[in-house]
């Protein structure tokens, strides 16, 4: 099996010659990333991320992250100093994925960044991404051009003040003008654009929070509204008037704590993704005896996503495969780790979701389908909840809890504007836990759906709802 992550094999030098990818990473929307730049994550040793890159669509990627922006409690990186670390690791003979907010080559310094390693002999390709001109114009239905209204389009900026420019194009897209919207309508105006003219600002584009203001040029310089970072200004007639209520903003926004219920598929939902579970080391002693012993146990109880996932991670490392597993029932207690099994080719014995309708109880469950006196091996969070080990224990099994993954402390900055959101699911009792230590209270708008008994019983003790 393969190392599934070769940051682990990073020596000081490996021998082979470094690459470097600059890629574009598109506007927000995790799925507008191209994919080749999702292959060369992949495949990367190390990538270096800027602000405008979400963590979230950086994390699943097993390379080292480096995260070059300008967060509070992170080293900020100048441009030089990230020329530099780009040429240090591609000397090292790693590959090396710079990866940019939109496209690289808009806004975007990869110019700079290639002449470095032109200068330095390091061999790189290009990878485009979705400009946030075009995210924003996708997903407000506002076109960039369009017959008979729009024929030219020009992408300029509102930093610095002295530098903006109004070209004579029938539409132009505004980067960077958090701070700047007035100057930049001013020289609109100053350049002979009627008080008519349509102008649109939108706020994080292609993000669950996207929110797009409209109106005219006038009503725009006789407004003080706060512009917040990251937003686009549009000027030119072909911003419609129905983009308020764009396709995009008709959707269903569901916060999913914990994995993929798999629940929300079709046209009506955009997933959020809650990043509940923080996934940091497990003890890792503890790892190998229960692998080195697994003849002994006669039973593997998996209780989610994540449960399945660094359980075989660890059983691969060990050197082993599923058939060390052929002589265990396997159970799951939910559809979300039963489909995570689907993927290492295990159909689970019992998943026993599906039977809580029948109201017996975990326990009762288990008796029902003569799953005692066993020897369970459970997978689990580090953070144990023990209710589910007494359970299982109470059904008349020995239990041997086994943290796979750890949850890490909740950031602060990690917390999603509720605002936004119509339906929270909760994969886990210890998601809620999570959630909650964000959160005092959900709005009561927005529906909860809770993925089993044990879950909506802790929605009820943190929330009481
Ligand atoms: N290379 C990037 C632009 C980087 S400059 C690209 O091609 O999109 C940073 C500016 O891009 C921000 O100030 C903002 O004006 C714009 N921007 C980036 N992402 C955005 C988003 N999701 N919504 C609105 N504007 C965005």
């Amino acid at each position: 099996m393969p190392d599934t992550n070769p940051h682990t094999n990073i020596p000081g030098t490996t021998g082979k010659k470094g690459y470097v990818y600059i890629a574009g990473a598109g506007p927000g929307d995790p799925e507008l990333l191209t994919m080749k730049a999702d292959r060369v994550l992949r495949e990367a040793d190390i990538i270096l991320y800027d602000d405008l890159v979400s963590p979230d669509l950086v994390e699943k990627y097993p390379a080292e992250k480096i995260y070059t922006g300008k967060r509070k409690d992170s080293h900020h990186f100048e441009q030089e100093e990230i020329n530099e670390e780009i040429v240090r690791h591609a000397k090292r003979g790693l590959t090396v994925v710079r990866l940019k907010g939109g496209d690289p080559f808009i806004f975007g310094r990869g110019g700079e960044e290639i002449d470095t390693l032109r200068r330095h002999g390091i061999g790189y390709e290009i990878i485009p991404g979705i400009t946030a001109a075009h995210g924003a114009s996708a997903y407000t239905e506002i076109p960039l051009t369009m017959r008979k209204v729009s024929s030219s389009v020009a992408f300029c900026t509102g930093h610095p003040v002295s530098k903006i420019q109004v070209p004579d194009t029938d539409t132009i897209v505004y980067y960077m003008v958090a701070s700047s919207v007035h100057d930049v309508l001013d020289a609109v105006a100053a350049k002979g654009r009627g008080g008519e003219t349509k102008v649109a600002v939108v706020q994080n584009a292609t993000r669950y929070n996207q929110q797009t203001f409209t109106g005219t040029l006038d009503e725009f310089r006789n407004r003080e509204r706060a512009v917040y970072s990251p937003a686009l200004l549009i000027i030119g007639d072909n911003i419609g008037h129905f983009i308020e209520n764009s396709w995009y903003s008709r959707k269903k926004k569901v916060l999913m704590t914990g994995g993929d219920s798999g629940y929300y598929s079709g046209t009506e939902y955009i997933i959020v993704n809650f990043p509940c579970r923080r996934i940091a080391g497990a003890d890792l002693e503890a790892v190998r005896s229960c692998i080195e012993g697994i003849d002994g146990f006669s039973m593997l109880f998996f209780q989610n996503r994540s449960s399945v996932k660094y359980f075989f991670k660890y059983l691969f490392e060990h050197g082993r495969d599923v058939r060390h597993l052929s002589h265990m029932t396997i159970c799951t207690s939910g559809r979300a780790a039963a489909s995570e099994l689907l993927t290492y080719g295990i159909i689970p014995d019992c998943c026993l979701e599906s039977e809580a309708s029948a109201g017996l109880g975990l326990s009762g469950m288990l008796r029902k389908e003569g799953l005692s006196q066993q020897h369970i091996l459970l997978p689990c969070s580090g953070n144990v909840d023990e209710s589910l080990a007494s359970e299982l224990r109470e059904a008349g099994n020995m239990v041997t809890p086994l943290g796979v993954y750890v949850h890490d402390a909740q950031r602060q900055e990690d917390a999603i504007d509720l605002d936004f959101i119509d339906e929270i699911y909760f994969s886990s009792p210890a998601c809620v836990r999570n959630f909650r230590s964000l959160y005092s209270s959900i709005p009561g708008r927005i529906a909860v759906t809770p993925a089993d008994d044990r879950t909506a019983e802790e929605v009820r003790k943190q929330f009481g709802v």
